[in-house]
């Protein structure tokens, strides 16, 4: 990839709110930098909001409420059918702007867009399919008449290691659904929602329905909308302490919220399990997105009989990662998004090997510019290392053994954290078990990923509240009418 290429396109990119169809300055004038975090190098300046610029956007979003809630469901799932052509149509330049951005590999950020892209084929197919329901009550005296509405008025809140991902999440089956929105990306990784913006308003989305506010001070930008009556829900992906502060913000209004937190994904491989596959499995489920997915496998519970090849194996292949830019050819493991991500991976690292655990590849930083963590395999895990109860959010595959079922059960449970779980084994009957035994949302039964826009994702415990994706995902952004009529 050229550097002309990467200047061409980051100069295509919007540096402007997106509020009411227009691309406008920030009411203050004032900008925030973005970086590339595998040079620290800024490549764009933005607008950056003030509280002001976000009451505009509900204020837009509520002007654009009434038509876009009253637009045929086809209408409207025909445009994000167009949004997904167009969106697969420039693929490449999608995955370049967030290679640069956030730093993941471009393959991975090729396959980013290929999921991403899925919620709004996938929600543009759902927005015509929701349904009501009609019939006698019990007592014969009238009919029972249940309609479905859009919520209204919603705030999306998306983290950074899924630019684009997480925004499409949400977009689609809100606009789907028919409500108006507020996005706000994080601060590190604004770019590729500014462009999905300008590419949702090349397909003819009505000015109002999608308004987005980047800015340097979330909190200071998001309370008053949240705060607001108008506003009717919010969704946020993102860590667990900031969801539940949002929750209290949002509690004052009663407010609809989806929360998708923080997870400490257990990694189950029984004794029993192909290992070849369970490797390939630790691989994707470990150093996706160089390990900063809420989804990845956090802690690596085997069977003690298999743990020494196990972990011989996986060894081998984390050698094999190659480190460095995500732009170049053939690497695997790009930077991490900041310093403070690379500190706190090399903390946990020494805290497992302080309480006796070994490391047999990686364990430290690559020096040099950027934010870059060495690929590492702790082995021999303690339990009550700060490693094993924290999301690592890393490079770091960690290893701690187990002596039998319900001891892989007992330390795969162990978490405050319920978002995903995987399980290796060959044998049916405990894969049924360990649906029934491990509390997660989600569960990986001899697969290292699930994410698919087909199927609910989300967690339970402090891993969050309500689904994204698949049939439920729509439900998120609709309410329930009951209307009870006497008989005709
Ligand atoms: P974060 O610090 O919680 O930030 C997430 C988003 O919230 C960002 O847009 C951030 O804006 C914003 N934010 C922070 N404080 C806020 C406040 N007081 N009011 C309003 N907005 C606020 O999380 P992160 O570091 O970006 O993302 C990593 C976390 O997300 C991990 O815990 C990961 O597990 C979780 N995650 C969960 C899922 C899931 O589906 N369950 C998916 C992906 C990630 P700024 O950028 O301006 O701080």
């Amino acid at each position: 990839m050229s550097q002309h290429q990467e200047r061409d396109l980051l100069a295509r990119v919007p540096d402007r709110l997106f509020i009411a169809g227009r691309w406008r300055p920030a009411e203050s004038g004032g900008t925030l930098e973005v970086r590339d975090p595998a040079t620290g190098e800024v490549i764009k300046e933005i607008a950056d909001a003030t509280p002001a610029d976000g009451m505009a956007a509900l204020d837009a979003a509520e002007a654009a409420s009434a038509g876009w809630g009253g637009t045929p469901a086809r209408e409207r799932g025909e445009l994000l059918r167009r949004a997904y052509d167009l969106l697969i149509e420039r693929q490449e330049e999608f995955a370049l702007l967030m290679t640069i951005e956030m730093g993941k590999p471009l393959a991975e950020a090729r396959g980013e867009v290929t999921y991403g892209a899925e919620f709004l084929r996938w929600f543009g197919e759902e927005a015509v399919r929701v349904q009501g329901r009609y019939g006698p009550n019990p007592e014969g005296t009238g009919r029972i008449i249940v309609s479905q509405h859009p919520v209204g008025i919603c705030h999306l809140i998306t983290p950074w290691n899924f630019p684009l991902a997480m925004a499409t999440r949400k977009i689609a089956p809100a606009l789907a659904a028919g409500c108006t929105v507020i996005v706000k990306p994080a601060a590190l990784t604004p770019l590729t929602t500014l462009h999905l913006v300008q590419l949702l308003e090349e397909v003819g989305l009505p000015a109002g329905v999608v308004n987005v506010v980047t800015t340097s001070s979330s909190g200071q930008v998001s309370e008053p909308i949240i705060r607001d009556p108008r506003l009717a829900k919010l969704s946020f992906t993102g860590s667990t302490p900031v969801g539940q502060h949002l929750l209290e913000q949002a509690a004052q209004g009663v407010l609809r919220t989806s929360m998708e937190l923080g997870g400490n994904a257990p990694f189950v491989v029984f004794d029993d399990a192909d290992l070849d596959q369970a490797v390939d499995g630790a691989m994707l489920a470990k150093f996706r997105n160089i390990g900063q997915a809420c989804t990845a496998a956090n802690r690596f519970i085997v069977h003690r009989d298999v743990a020494e090849e196990f972990s011989r194996r996986v060894t081998e292949r984390v050698r094999r990662l190659k480190v460095g830019r995500g732009t170049e050819e053939g690497v695997t493991i790009g930077p991490l998004i900041d310093d403070r991500a690379v500190d706190k991976a090399s903390s946990l690292v020494q805290d497992a090997v302080m309480r006796g655990a070994e490391v047999t590849t990686g364990g430290e930083a690559v020096h040099g510019d950027g934010s870059f963590f060495a690929p590492t395999v702790v082995t021999g895990v303690r339990e009550g290392s700060d490693i094993l109860r924290e999301e690592i959010f890393g490079p770091v595959l960690a290893i701690v053994p187990f002596e039998d079922e319900d001891d892989a059960v007992r330390i795969a449970n162990d978490t405050e954290y319920g978002l995903v779980s995987y399980v290796y084994t060959e044998s049916l009957s405990r894969g049924q078990r360990m649906i029934d035994r491990l509390h997660t949302g989600m569960m990986g039964l001899n697969v290292g990923v699930v994410s698919n826009a087909a199927a609910p994702f989300g967690g339970w415990k402090m891993s969050g509240l309500g689904r994204e994706g698949g049939a439920e995902g729509i439900h998120e952004y609709l309410q329930t009418k009951y209307t009870l009529t006497p008989n005709p």
